[in-house]
Formats: structure tokens, C-alpha cells, sequence
């Protein structure tokens, strides 16, 4: 991509409302944009990352054998009603009366639809176990919408469900997910904790939470920094009830929240199946989600400075910017392009062919935080050398004529 082409619009100042690192650098880096309060456009290159956020998802959620499908936003109030939670739902479900009078809300999380798709396919055990997930956008009318996509009223969840037909196939997809959701927090480039946590609004018997730490997260845990022992502070604990340390007081973001549901929700719909000798039995249920959108805000908190973000490898919108520092020198131009053209087939590349100032350039480059820079400027270019810096990290000089084949070593 060309970034005279390009929908990219960054801004030398962020706009007071925001208040975290990470509002501040998506709104700055133009990845966002707000609509009203608590709703967001991505513009694309915030839509790059998100894309490839739910990419790793999905690779890890299929390796475990999950399989994707796609429920609707739009449910009826009535299931609600028959699982209990519509009250516990409150004001936070957006709701409203369809042309024909049915009661429908904006889908706050899934639980209930889920259980109903499942009702009305599987007869006996023999359909059991299995994982279903989804990545799709879910709606709650939050009564304080902050730090940009980290609490918001739309926003993107994965969630999964698991069905089997007695405790222990849930533990074991229980720990299927736990290592799922590692592998996707680490691909991230996040370093998380997981807590014992209070299962809340869901109901259900053991739930684990995964949390970054941040500076403006929402959340308090206590942390023991010698065996990770990490609780959501609460009462009044002080040291590690396993090694006797010192806890350590963090201020955390909430990406993943993993729950045994148990039969509650197979209870109160009425999902059930025939078991072996014939009897009937309702299924065994698990929930897991990962807030997708939320994990944005999450990453850049770990992984920024002063001059902007600095995108792990994985989840980066681009692989590799090339920076030609005065386009109108015909010499440097022509290097970039040669360089564009040699890299584009194999990278995702961002080609800074803007006619702007070096100093502008170079300070949007910091701001957009693309992990891999070729810097092209006329003086090093006479020595046939260019510029290759890992964002954050020191510049190196290369051959230019070699600089292919080590990036192609090292993106
Ligand atoms: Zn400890």
C-alpha cells in the first residue's frame, strides 16, 4: 500500500475525552474514530489490526477443535425471561418492540441463543461432546463508556460454548480452552496473568479470568511475583497463601473470562439428552469468551513509548514500512519503489511515498508503530547504504543492494 493512497489520518494531538495511553495512541494513530459515546469506527488501519487479531483466534480456537458458526444480534426478550436473566440484564440490554410487537433486544453476550440452537439438534449422547464459537458484535448500554474500545456499547467478542455429557468432558475442554486462550494471548504479544475469579452474572461453579496488566485498567488483583498466584483483591490479603510472600497490588484489563456453567442454562431451556440406559440428562455446559476489540487497547498498553505504538510482529497492520525520505530526489525514489515492488509480493508493505518533510514522516512512522522500517535518505543512498530499524531499537546500516534478502531473514 501506498500511503499517498492510503486512509490513514494521524493527528499531532489527542482529543481531550481521552484518558488512557492507548484511547490516546488509537485515536492519534487513526486505528478509531468516536461516532457518539462508547461507539467506534475502525478506519483500516485499526481494522488490519482487529483482522488479525481474530485470526489468531480463530487458528487457535480450530486447533482445538472448535468449530466457528455465526448467531444473530437480534434475540427475542422471551428466552431471557425463561433463563431468569432478564432482570440481572437490566438497562444494560438494549431493547425495543419490532413492527409485529415482539419483544427483541441487541444480543449482550449469547448464553441463551446458544443453548436453543443446541436444544433443537441434539437428542442423545452419541451428538456430544463438541465446541462452538463465534466472533461477532455485542451490544450493552453502559452506564460510563470509557478509555475508548476497553468499555464501549458495541463491541467485538469471541465466545464459546461447550457441550458434553458429564463434569469431566467439561473439565477436559475446560483445559482445552485454557490452552487455547494462552496460545492466543502470548501470539498477541501481551504477557497476562490468570485469576481464580468470581463468576458473576453468569452463574456456574469455576471460572478463570486472564489479565494484562495495565496502567489503566479497570481492574485490582494482588499478585505473588514468585509463584503467580493472582486474585482479584477483595478482602484484605497481604501475603501468598502458598509461599508466604509479599503480594504486589497491579491495576489489570479484563481480555478473557472462561466459566463452567455446569446445567444452569441446560436446566432453565430445557436442553437436554438421552443418555445410554435412556435416561434423560441435561447437558454440561462451559463459556469462554475474549473481548476482541478490547484487546487492541490491550496490546498497545504493553507495547508503546512516548513517540507512539510499537506493534508485536503478529498483530502489526503492516510488516514493513519503507520510508523515502525526500521523494523528489529521483535516486531515492527509485530505490523505494525497487524495494516496494521487490517486498510487496511476500510482505504486507507500507510504501511512505508522501511528499512531506523528514521530520513529519519520520514521526508518523513512531506514531504507527510498524515493527520493521527502511529508512532510504539521499546521503546514505550515495554509499549505496540504507537505513533498517526495528521500531524502538537501534538503526542499522545496510547494503542496499542486500537489503532484500535480510529482510526476508528477518520479517
Ligand atoms: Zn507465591
Amino acid at each position: 500500500m501506498r500511503w499517498s493512497e492510503a486512509f490513514i489520518s494521524t493527528l499531532k494531538e489527542a482529543p481531550e475525552q481521552a484518558e488512557s495511553a492507548s484511547h490516546k495512541l488509537m485515536l492519534r494513530s487513526g486505528l478509531i474514530r468516536m461516532l457518539i459515546s462508547g461507539v467506534y469506527s475502525y478506519l483500516p488501519l485499526g481494522f488490519k489490526v482487529l483482522r488479525n487479531i481474530e485470526n489468531i483466534i480463530r487458528d487457535e480456537m480450530d486447533n482445538s477443535g472448535a468449530q466457528e458458526l455465526l448467531l444473530p444480534g437480534l434475540q427475542p426478550v422471551d428466552l431471557w425471561l425463561r433463563s431468569g436473566r432478564d432482570d440481572l440484564m437490566g438497562q444494560t440490554m438494549i431493547r425495543f418492540e419490532d413492527r409485529r410487537g415482539r419483544k427483541i433486544c441487541l444480543g449482550p453476550t449469547h448464553e441463551e441463543v446458544i443453548t436453543e440452537v443446541v436444544r433443537n439438534q441434539v437428542r442423545s449422547y452419541k451428538q456430544l461432546p463438541f465446541i462452538l464459537y463465534q466472533i461477532q458484535t455485542k451490544y450493552r448500554d453502559e452506564i460510563r463508556p470509557r478509555f475508548g474500545v476497553i468499555r464501549s456499547c458495541e463491541f467485538i467478542m469471541k465466545d464459546a460454548y461447550s457441550f458434553d455429557i458429564d463434569k469431566e468432558g467439561l473439565d477436559k475442554n475446560y483445559k482445552k480452552m485454557f490452552e487455547a486462550y494462552k496460545n492466543i494471548f502470548s501470539r498477541c504479544g501481551l504477557s497476562f496473568l490468570t485469576t481464580e475469579a468470581d463468576s458473576g452474572v453468569m452463574g456456574g461453579d469455576e471460572s478463570n479470568e486472564f489479565m494484562i496488566p495495565a496502567e489503566s485498567g479497570e481492574d485490582r488483583v494482588v499478585h505473588c511475583p514468585n509463584c503467580d498466584f493472582t486474585k482479584i483483591k477483595g478482602e484484605n490479603l497481604l501475603h501468598c497463601p502458598n509461599c508466604k510472600k509479599k503480594l504486589e497490588e497491579k491495576t489489570v484489563i479484563e481480555v478473557g473470562h472462561i466459566f463452567k456453567l455446569g446445567t444452569k442454562y441446560s436446566e432453565s431451556l430445557g436442553a437436554s439428552f438421552a443418555a445410554g440406559n435412556g435416561e434423560l440428562k441435561p447437558i454440561v455446559m462451559g463459556c469462554y469468551g475474549i473481548g476482541v476489540s478490547r484487546l487492541i487497547a490491550a496490546i498497545i498498553e504493553q507495547n508503546h513509548d512516548q513517540s507512539g505504538i510499537i506493534w508485536p510482529k503478529e498483530v502489526s497492520p503492516y510488516d514493513l514500512l519503507i520510508s523515502p525520505l525526500n521523494v523528489s530526489n529521483i535516486e531515492v525514489k527509485e530505490a523505494a519503489e525497487k524495494l516496494y515492488n521487490g517486498l510487496s509480493l511476500k510482505f504486507k508493505v507500507l510504501l511512505d511515498d508522501r511528499d512531506e518533510r523528514p521530520g513529519a514522516k519520520l514521526k508518523d512512522a513512531d506514531l504507527i508503530g510498524i515493527p520493521l522500517r527502511v529508512i532510504i535518505g539521499e546521503k546514505n543512498l550515495k554509499e549505496k547504504k540504507v537505513e533498517l530499524s526495528r521500531r524502538g531499537q537501534d538503526v542499522e546500516l545496510i547494503d542496499a543492494d542486500k537489503i532484500i534478502e535480510i529482510i526476508k531473514a528477518k520479517a
